[in-house]
């Protein structure tokens, strides 16, 4: 095939040019995140939701929502800027898949305009089954899942509740639905070639030692990286007071993930409107309602 064919490239060519999941693509390769999710569907207990979600953005930063137009005018803008833009990511500030209608709308856009961009999408994965499909036959190549636990009895400490199908569940109700669908939908992306990363949250305590067997898990599932993320403590979150793992807890933990799977050391958790090569976000210079 041809690489500078834009519909020929294919998933490791995109992985290749994808700045989180390649460490040389993150020194020359931008990736732009559109902020259209404004909606969550879950609580997790580490979360106050009028910041970015944790799970994929750095809390604690309150993101402005763009229309699906504007997102795809701003990525129009953003594109003649920075050449180097390889990437379109949704990453909240809630969750891209409670506000799918939205995400749909935002990766039609620009996929008819520019076929070749890689999107990626991040996902606390509960909706997953029932879009995961689509968002293969939108174009995404990249989907990240944030999943804390493998246990429900472990996950019904973590989630406070989960709003599925006009119900809602708490405890471990509430976690098992969330672990299933999460299970479900990361088997359907893997089947259609979608490239999966998991994002783990450590939570001194409550998943610190059970972290590896959620990696183990989705390893044998076929994801392709792991990104275990220390909590970054949000005021006013059910988790305020909890313990920080240290950089060496951190680190401990993805050595012993490491042997199961591949890590990811150089996550930014970047905010849902982040635009550049991870370690420059230029976003300010494309945000108008904040001071310059
Ligand atoms: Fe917050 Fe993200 Fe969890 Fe939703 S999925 S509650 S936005 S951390
Ligand atoms: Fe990449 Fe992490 Fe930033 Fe997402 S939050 S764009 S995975 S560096």
């Amino acid at each position: 095939t041809d690489p500078l064919t834009p519909q020929a490239q294919t998933i490791e060519e995109k992985t290749a040019n994808h700045p989180c999941y390649s460490c040389g693509a993150s020194q020359k390769n931008a990736r732009m995140h559109l902020p259209i999710a404004p909606k969550c569907n879950i609580q997790c207990n580490y979360c106050v939701r009028k910041f970015d979600c944790p799970n994929e953005s750095r809390p604690g930063v309150t993101t402005d929502i763009l229309s699906p137009e504007a997102a795809f005018e701003k990525y129009k803008l953003v594109k003649e800027k920075v050449p180097n833009l390889t990437v379109v990511g949704i990453a909240g500030p809630g969750d891209a898949l409670a506000n799918f209608e939205q995400t749909r709308k935002a990766l039609t856009l620009i996929h008819e305009h520019d076929p070749n961009v890689t999107f990626c999408v991040s996902t606390n994965g509960l909706m997953l089954p029932y879009h995961a499909k689509e968002l293969a036959k939108l174009g995404v190549s990249h989907v990240t899942v944030t999943v804390n636990a493998v246990d429900p009895a472990i996950g019904a400490k973590i989630y406070k509740h989960v709003d599925f199908m006009g119900n809602r569940y708490h405890g471990e109700a509430a976690a098992s639905i969330l672990l299933a669908n999460q299970l479900s939908g990361i088997k359907l992306l893997i089947d259609e070639g979608v490239i999966v990363k998991i994002n783990t949250v450590t939570l001194m305590g409550i998943n610190d030692t059970h972290i590896e067997e959620v990696v183990k898990t989705v390893k044998d599932m076929g994801c392709f990286i792991s990104n275990v993320m220390p909590l970054i403590p949000v005021k006013g979150s059910a988790f305020e007071g909890l313990k920080i793992a240290t950089n060496r807890e951190i680190n401990a933990i993805r050595d012993k993930c490491g042997v199961h799977l591949k890590q990811m050391y150089h996550c930014k958790q970047c905010r849902a409107d982040a635009i550049g090569k991870l370690d420059s976000d230029i976003s300010l210079d494309f945000r108008e309602n904040e001071a310059r």
